[in-house]
């Protein structure tokens, strides 16, 4: 405010200071107002009404339930007051969940760095070199602890991991028994998941007592044994496996990555797959997730499993490279093919899992299995010395101690000494132990039980260990040499530096990603992430000492419900995918309420996200497919008739809104009420919230029920491939059939994620980013992202065709770039621009979706015009090299747009027989030298696909490869 304005501010405005709103939204106010001119509008809500049809406006008061907005301290003092209603005790709960110390190198490099989290899925792989590794070095690991060659790049959580497992084993097997035996002896959570996703696929689980190691009767495709057991108890698994493999089934082992450092790894005792988390190396507790889980077989079921697998391959100049193997492997979240939905994984914490191992290496690994472990055996000493019985006498962490009747005065006890345990059942205790047990720790757990005087140094030595013998591990582990190299912390924060230099994240260029909204991850949203009253609660920690954290899930639940139009929401789902699944399994489980268990279509247009279609199958569904009309609207001719032929079996419609084409269709409420009519459900994918949050409701205009997708629209940060958070959001027909919420004998739908809060971990910062926008800044940020991208679209239209528009000539929130005349016209194809972007220093769009052969755009409200004007110049100079191939100034195989992107080296090479100048391949807009020259060195050439997966190599390759 200059001193000769007129206003003079109040006392309370500038006590409020400048609002949040003008740091997260990136163009100022006199940038909006000339792209506004541009766009030939006076203000954003010219914009709305031109660009949003009648038929989906909502002049309804939106968010009524969410407060005035207030600035950073403010936000921060008020979730300081959330945490401080949660109660942080030593967990010794275990289940699945363990204590485990974060290394700050780790936490400060990894956790809380935007070069790292605000990384997108790796799929330009010549800017993702960094991330790459750490997810090959993440696969190394669990390959080498699990003693199985294959492992995947992270799952959701361990529940969902044993999921995937049964599903693969059920594809890699040619039994034709839907049976899939699980050990009683399985943590409920996992059995709980298991059964969600069994029944709609006509798996029957057979949960049995496998103690005394007699199989159940009769025949069945796969089975599931913990080791360890959830009780703790450690048992040679080898006959079982033998004796299943026998009867020609096929062996999943949920394994703690931590005890297979001392004990024989699944994959020496015969089992064809190993699920689990790998929560306990560094990742804190975060009241359920955001974990890695993980997923390892055998070489012969590589080709079948879920999820994103790294492998090696190399560049154009025939250098070591890293990429996504098998990416046509995300067929498996193809249409009727699909065999699971899992899009988003949980990259961010693969990497700080991997960077522990590498922090640790094998020996400091076994060092803290063994501590562990050590503890564990001299507190169940303790215990028997002091007359209590122990139910095991094998086991690793965990000790179940018997106390008739007194199990509930035992935990209390405990916990008024700061220390959670776990009560098993009204006569039985359980305590885990973990690398952060101390031995005061021991002498409060003894004391809870009414032992005292223990002489720890004694005890110690009289007892032996309680591993089984012939169980003790004697392979070696994690020999690589990226486990031994950086155990200083200079290697290995330089080590971390390196890696993210490689790569290209948000804090660096914008990431125009159409469908995927890469926006500003705000560091005041990030600030409580790593507070330890919202870190480090156990998932299944007493109600008492978690009053925080629910009290911030109701508001964000009660807000996103507001903000959508729907009655009731639930942030259990931990990705998108398992939003659908869960809305789906809703719609399924509210058709069987009302004895319409026919209906079992879902209709999906043909431009849905890949995950549409394999939620519906893993919702028991059959997906057919709309037609898209040319203007790349559902096909409402092909709508009826689908309608019409499906009839009474009609179940659902899978819609995006706005389109994935990047439109607000204007016919959306006819289309929901066509299929109301006809007595479906409407699902509104809500992946695409960022056009509508605040200007209209998915929930009022139609929608039963909406997945949305925190990690897009609500500021999560991408991870580099996850952490997400997923919630589904229904209407009040549907609420009853929420993950969890009614049993499933009164037609409930079981849970679709380990923990009851999904990944609880990540949200204090889309709720900071709904306390700091409020209502009014959402809205201006859902208009200035539709501002920013018909702005881009209108730039850039007479160089790139624009695919589609809506009403008026506009696009929503995203525009698709049609290259497929150029392409047929010169050859060069949109993997060449995106690569030639990255000469710029700028990531590429979406590519070849939902269209093959064309861009996705979508620049977000948090770029400033400055970027999205560098990004405009770097497609403007594109194509006009794109010319230049058309005039035949250089020829279709060697020309910039096709060598991109050049690295220093080959720049450097004494050799240079292009027909273009080394600076014009460097720097495309000319050079800007000096201090501010922002020049970003790939570390690569471009990569070559097909030659890594013909060699599938999927964990790092000894050093001598190199040779
Ligand atoms: C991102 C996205 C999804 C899937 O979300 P994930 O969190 O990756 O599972 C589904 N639909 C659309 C339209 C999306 O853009």
């Amino acid at each position: 405010m200059s001193p000769t304005s007129e206003h003079r501010p109040t006392l309370a405005e500038l006590e409020r200071g400048l609002p949040f709103a003008e740091r997260h939204i990136g163009p100022r106010p006199d940038d909006l107002a000339r792209m506004l001119e541009v766009l030939g509008v006076d203000s954003l809500d010219a914009l709305a009404a031109r660009a949003l049809p009648d038929t989906i406006r909502d002049d309804a008061p939106v968010g009524a339930s969410l407060p005035a907005p207030v600035g950073e301290a403010e936000m921060l003092a008020e979730l300081r007051e959330l945490a401080g209603r949660n109660t942080v005790t030593v967990p010794m709960i275990g289940y699945g969940y363990h204590g485990t110390r974060t290394p700050s190198v780790i936490r400060r490099n990894v956790l809380e760095n935007p070069a790292w989290y605000t990384a997108y899925t790796p799929y330009q792989p010549e800017i993702s070199q960094g991330r790459l590794e750490a997810l090959l070095t993440f696969q190394t690991m669990v390959s080498d602890l699990t003693g199985l060659p294959v492992a995947g790049a992270s799952l959701l959580d361990e529940a969902t991991a044993a999921a995937e497992a049964m599903t693969l084993l059920r594809r890699a097997n040619r039994s034709t028994s839907p049976r899939f035996v699980v050990d009683a002896d399985t943590v409920a959570q996992t059995v709980d998941v298991l059964r969600t996703r069994a029944e709609p696929l006509g798996i029957e689980l057979v949960v049995a007592d496998l103690g005394d190691g007699v199989l159940p009767e009769g025949e069945f495709f796969g089975m599931l044994l913990s080791y360890p057991g959830a009780s703790g108890r450690v048992a040679d698994p080898s006959a079982l496996v033998e004796a299943a493999h026998g009867r020609g089934a096929l062996v999943a082992v949920a394994a703690d990555l931590l005890a297979l450092t001392l004990l024989n790894p699944p994959g020496e005792f015969g089992a064809d797959a190993a699920v689990g988390s790998t929560q306990r190396f560094g990742v804190p507790l975060g009241f359920g997730g955001p974990h890695a889980g993980y997923l390892s077989v055998g070489q012969r079921h590589a080709r079948q499993l879920p999820g994103r697998l790294v492998g090696v391959s190399r560049d154009a100049d025939g250098h070591y490279a890293l990429r996504l193997a098998l990416q046509t492997r995300e067929q498996h979240i193809r249409r009727e093919k699909a065999t699971s939905n899992i899009c988003t994984a949980q990259v961010l914490l693969a990497v700080m899992a991997a960077c522990y191992g590498v922090h640790h290496g094998p020996d400091g690994l076994r060092d803290i299995a063994t501590r562990t472990h050590r503890m564990a055996a001299v507190l169940a000493a303790g215990l028997r010395s002091g007359g209590v019985e122990i139910v095991h006498d094998a086991f690793f962490d965990s000790v179940l101690a018997r106390v008739p009747g007194r199990a509930d005065a035992v935990v209390a006890a405990a916990h008024d000494a700061g220390i959670a345990l776990r009560r098993a059942s009204d006569d039985e205790v359980g305590v885990a132990t973990s690398e952060i047990t101390t031995v005061a720790h021991l002498h409060a757990v003894w004391a809870a039980f009414g032992v005292t005087g223990v002489d720890v140094a004694a005890l110690d030595g009289d007892t032996a260990d309680a591993l089984p013998a012939g169980l003790r591990r004697a392979s070696e582990y994690l020999t690589h040499p990226t486990f031994h190299e950086f155990r200083s912390e200079t290697a290995l924060m330089r080590w971390l530096r390196r890696l993210a230099d490689a790569d290209l994240a948000l804090d660096r260029t914008m990431i125009p990603l159409g469908s995927c909204t890469m926006k500003l991850n705000a560091a005041a949203e990030m600030e409580a992430v790593t507070w330890p009253q919202f870190a480090d609660l156990h998932p299944l920690a007493p109600e008492s000492d978690t009053a925080g954290t629910r009290e911030m899930i109701d508001q964000l639940e009660t807000w996103l419900a507001d903000l959508t139009g729907y009655a009731a929401v639930s942030l259990q789902p931990n990705a998108g995918s398992q939003g659908e699944l869960a809305g789906l399994l809703a719609i399924a489980a509210y058709h069987r309420s009302r004895g319409a268990t026919d209906r079992d279509v879902c209709l999906i247009p043909a431009s849905a996200h890949g995950t549409n279609a394999a939620s519906a199958i893993m919702a028991g569904l059959r997906v057919v497919v709309v037609g898209t009309a040319p203007g790349g609207d559902v096909d409402l001719d092909d709508l009826h008739a689908k309608i019409a032929e499906h009839g009474d079996r009609l179940a659902a419609l899978m819609i995006t809104y706005p389109s994935t084409h990047g439109v607000y269709e204007a016919g959306v409420r006819d289309v929901c009420a066509a299929v109301h009519d006809a007595g479906g459900q409407v699902y509104v994918d809500g992946a695409n919230l960022n056009a509508l949050v605040g200007v209209a409701r998915p929930g009022a205009f139609g929608g039963d029920v909406s997945h949305l997708n925190l990690h897009k629209t609500f500021c999560i940060p991408h991870g580099g491939g996850g952490p997400g958070v997923g919630p589904v959001a229904v209407a009040e027909h549907l609420a009853p059939f929420l993950p969890g919420r009614t049993p499933r004998s009164d037609g409930g739908v079981g849970p679709v994620s380990a923990a009851r809060h999904g990944s609880p971990g990540v949200l204090p910062i889309s709720w900071a980013y709904l306390r700091m926008m409020g209502l009014d800044g959402m809205r201006r940020a859902t208009l200035t992202a539709v501002a920013a991208a018909n702005y881009v679209a209108t730039r850039l239209r007479e160089h790139f065709p624009v695919l589609y528009a809506g009403a008026d000539g506009t696009v929503a929130h995203e525009c698709i770039l049609d290259l497929r005349t150029l392409t047929k016209e010169t050859g060069v194809t949109v993997d060449d621009v995106a690569k030639r972007l990255i000469d710029h220093g700028i990531h590429a769009p979406t590519m070849s979706f939902p269209v093959a052969g064309t861009l996705m755009v979508e620049p977000t409200e948090s770029e400033d015009l400055a970027e999205i004007e560098r990004f405009v110049a770097a497609m403007v100079s594109i194509r006009g090299e794109i010319d230049r191939v058309a005039a035949g100034e250089w020829p279709a195989e060697d020309n910039p747009l096709r060598n991109a992107p050049h690295t220093a080296a080959c720049l450097a090479d004494d050799k240079w027989d292009h027909p273009y100048p080394r600076e014009l391949a460097a720097y495309p807009t000319g050079v800007t030298p000096g201090v501010h020259d922002r020049k970003v060195w790939p570390p690569v050439r471009r990569i070559d696909g097909a030659h890594g997966d013909r060699k599938l190599v999927c964990s790092c390759p000894p050093p001598d490869a190199f040779a």
